[in-house]
C-alpha cells in the first residue's frame, strides 16, 4: 500500500515524472511457443535445443496453442480488449544469444490491448491503463560466470530460446515510484491468479524494464525518457526509479539535457548508470513474419478461454469481507495468493461456523504472526488446523481460553494445531459432571435474586449464570455441558 511518505520525486514543486513499464512474463507451458522443446528452468545448458529453437535455416515454427490460450487469459485478467486477429513480426537485431538473428514478436497487431490495473492511490483507487499485451519468444543467455574458463570466456545457452513470454506494456499513467511498485504488485498478484506464470523473479519469470521521464509541472509533452532494464525485484524498481527521477531533475535544473539511453541500475549502490544509448523501433526493421499464419482467436475459443479465468484477488477481497466478515485488511493477507484464499475458503466452509474460523484467522492468527514475524505461508497453524480449532470451541471440547494455549504451543513448537492438541492428550475439559453440577449449585445458591428473574421469565439471564460457571471454573469446563446442565437445574 502506498503508505510510505514520498521523498523529494513525487513531491517535487516544479517537476513531475512519468512513468511507464514493460513487463515481461514467462508462460508455464510445458514446451516453447514453437517447438515442442521443454521450458524446463535449469537443465544443463543446450540440452533443451532443437533445429527450430535454435534457428537452423529451413526449420519452421509451429504455434503451441497453449501460449495461445495462457496469454489470452492473462490479457482477460488485465481487462484488455483480446484482438481477433494478430500479427507474429520478426524483430531483427544482432545478439550471441540469439541465433536466428531476429526475434518472433508481435508489432503492429497485438494479441490484447487496452487493458488496465487499478492500484490504492492516494485518492482512492486509480487506474493505470495497459497499452498491449503481446506474445513473443524469449532469447538465449549468455554466461558470464559458472564454468571453468569464464574469466576469459562468455559461453551461450540456448536453451531459453524460445521459451514463451507475453509482455505487458503499461501507459505511462504511472506518476510515482510507489505506484510503479502497486502497478507491479497488483500485475504478478492478477497473473498468479490466472495460473499462467509462476513470476518467479530469480528465475527471470518476471522481469520488468521501467521508461521514465520528468516534465515541468503543467507540462504536457513528456520529457526524454531513459529506459532502466533488468532490475530483479520491486522494491530495486521502486528504488531505481527515485534515483533515476532525481538525477534528471538534477541533471534539467543545472542546464543540461537528459539523453535517450538505456540504464542499469547497480543496487548496492543505489544508482543507475548509462548503458547504451537506445536504438529507435525502426531499428528492428519488423515485418510479419512470413512463416507464421495470422493468428485468430474467434469469439467461440475466447469464451472456453475464458472460463478458465478465476475470481480475480481484488473481487474475491471484497466477497471475503463480505461473506466471512472478515476486515479489509485480513482480506488483503488471505489473498495474498489463491491457494491461500482457497484454503481459507475451504476451512471456512468445512467448519460448522465459517464465521468462527474468520474470527479466529483475524483475532488468534494473525497477531501471533505479526508478533512471531512470520508470513502466513509460513504459519505453524495450517488454514485447516484453524477450522478443527474452530470446530473443538464451537462443539465445547475446548474453551477459548484453551485455544489461545494451544495456539501458543504450536506456535512454540512450529507445529499445526491438530498435532498439537493430539499431543498434549488432547486436554480435556472438565466435563466430570459430579464436579460442574457443584459448581452449579453454589453459583445459583449465591445469586438468588438472578434466579428468580430467571424462573419469572428473563430467560437472557441463562447467559449469566453460563459466565458464572465458566468463571468459577477457570474456563476449564465446556460451555455446551455447561448450558445444558443450568437449564436443568434452573428448570
Ligand atoms: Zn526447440
Amino acid at each position: 500500500m502506498a503508505t510510505r511518505v514520498e521523498t523529494s520525486v513525487a513531491a517535487h514543486p516544479r517537476f513531475e515524472p512519468v512513468i511507464g513499464l514493460e513487463v515481461h512474463v514467462q508462460l508455464l507451458t510445458i514446451t516453447k511457443i514453437f517447438c515442442s522443446c521443454s521450458t524446463r528452468f535449469g537443465a544443463p545448458p543446450n540440452t533443451n535445443v532443437c533445429p527450430v529453437c535454435l534457428g537452423m535455416p529451413g526449420a519452421l515454427p509451429v504455434l503451441n496453442r497453449r501460449v495461445v490460450e495462457f496469454a489470452t487469459l492473462a490479457a482477460m485478467a488485465l481487462n484488455c480488449r483480446i484482438s481477433q486477429d494478430s500479427i507474429f513480426a520478426r524483430k531483427n537485431y544482432f545478439y550471441p544469444d540469439l541465433p536466428k538473428g531476429y526475434q518472433i514478436s508481435q508489432y503492429d497487431k497485438p494479441l490484447a490491448e487496452f487493458g488496465f490495473i487499478e492500484v490504492p492511490a492516494d485518492s482512492g483507487q486509480k487506474k493505470i491503463g495497459i497499452t498491449r499485451v503481446h506474445l513473443e519468444e524469449d532469447a538465449g543467455k549468455s554466461l558470464h560466470e559458472g564454468f571453468p574458463d569464464s574469466d576469459e570466456k562468455t559461453a551461450v545457452d540456448l536453451n531459453r530460446t524460445g521459451v514463451p513470454l507475453i509482455e505487458i506494456v503499461s501507459e505511462p499513467d504511472i506518476s510515482t515510484p510507489d505506484e510503479a511498485y502497486e502497478y507491479l504488485t497488483r500485475l504478478k498478484e492478477i497473473i498468479l491468479y490466472t495460473g499462467v506464470s509462476d513470476c518467479n523473479m530469480e528465475e527471470g519469470s518476471l522481469r520488468c524494464d521501467a521508461n521514465v521521464s520528468v516534465r515541468p509541472r503543467g507540462q504536457k509533452e513528456f520529457g526524454t525518457k531513459t529506459e532502466i532494464k533488468n532490475v530483479n525485484s520491486f522494491r530495486f524498481i521502486r528504488e531505481a526509479l527515485e534515483y533515476e527521477i532525481s538525477r534528471q531533475i538534477d541533471v534539467i535544473e543545472s542546464g543540461g539535457k537528459i539523453s535517450q539511453e538505456t540504464r542499469l541500475y547497480n543496487a548496492n549502490e543505489g544508482k543507475t548508470y548509462s548503458m547504451r544509448s537506445k536504438e529507435q523501433a525502426h531499428d528492428y526493421r519488423y515485418f510479419p513474419e512470413p512463416d507464421l499464419l495470422p493468428l485468430v482467436v474467434d469469439d467461440k475459443w475466447k469464451a472456453e478461454i475464458a472460463r478458465a479465468l478465476p475470481e480475480l484477488p481484488e473481487a474475491r477481497r471484497a466477497r471475503l469481507v463480505k461473506d466471512y466478515g472478515v476486515t479489509d485488511y485480513d482480506a488483503q493477507v488471505l489473498t495474498l495468493s489463491k491457494s491461500l484464499a482457497d484454503q481459507f475458503e475451504q476451512a471456512a466452509r468445512a467448519a460448522s461456523n465459517p464465521k468462527r474460523v474468520a474470527n479466529l484467522v483475524q483475532g488468534e492468527l494473525m497477531g501471533r504472526l505479526k508478533a512471531t514475524n512470520l508470513s502466513i505461508e509460513r504459519s505453524p497453524i495450517s488454514m485447516a488446523g484453524v477450522a478443527a480449532s474452530a470446530d473443538l470451541v464451537e462443539s465445547g471440547a475446548i474453551s477459548g481460553k484453551m485455544l489461545k494455549e494451544l495456539y501458543d504451543l504450536s506456535f512454540d513448537l512450529d507445529k499445526d494445531f491438530p498435532e498439537v492438541y493430539e499431543q498434549q492428550g488432547r486436554p480435556v475439559q472438565s466435563t466430570d459432571t459430579s464436579a460442574l453440577e457443584a459448581i452449579i449449585d453454589q453459583i445459583v445458591d449465591a445469586n438468588p435474586k438472578q434466579l428468580e428473574q430467571y424462573r419469572a421469565g428473563k430467560k437472557t439471564l441463562l447467559g449469566f449464570f453460563v459466565g458464572q460457571v465458566m468463571k468459577a471454573s477457570k474456563g476449564q469446563a465446556s460451555p455446551q455441558l455447561v448450558n445444558k446442565l443450568l437449564s436443568k437445574k434452573l428448570g
